[in-house]
């Protein structure tokens, strides 16, 4: 599992037994801030990438952990997460019902 932290914008693996289920999140190493658990499918821009990482902390917030999620209406595709800022404010709005609360 990939966590992040956001405030060093940077990720760090750890494994998790299945059975002992996953944290949501953990300490960063670094800084000791909350890091968060975006999953297997995260990738983390690079640490110099400020706009991506504001992109990243703007869809966290908004309650997309970077989890996948299936379009209900398209024959459950996978959705894509949004590559630029723009493209994530369309995406809250758009896929705002499978959102984390
Ligand atoms: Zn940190």
């Amino acid at each position: 599992m990939s966590f992040a932290c956001l405030d060093c914008r940077k990720s760090f693996k750890r494994e998790f037994l299945l059975s002992m289920g996953c944290p949501k999140q953990m300490s960063c190493p670094d800084c000791g801030s909350p890091a968060y658990n975006f999953g297997r499918h995260f990738k983390a821009p690079k640490k110099t990438d400020i706009k991506q990482w504001k992109k990243v902390r703007f869809l966290f917030e908004h309650g997309f952990w970077f989890q996948r999620i299936y379009d209900k209406a398209n024959r459950y595709q996978i959705i894509e997460y949004p590559k630029t800022m723009e493209g994530a404010r369309e995406f809250v709005e758009a896929y705002k019902e499978y959102a984390i609360k």
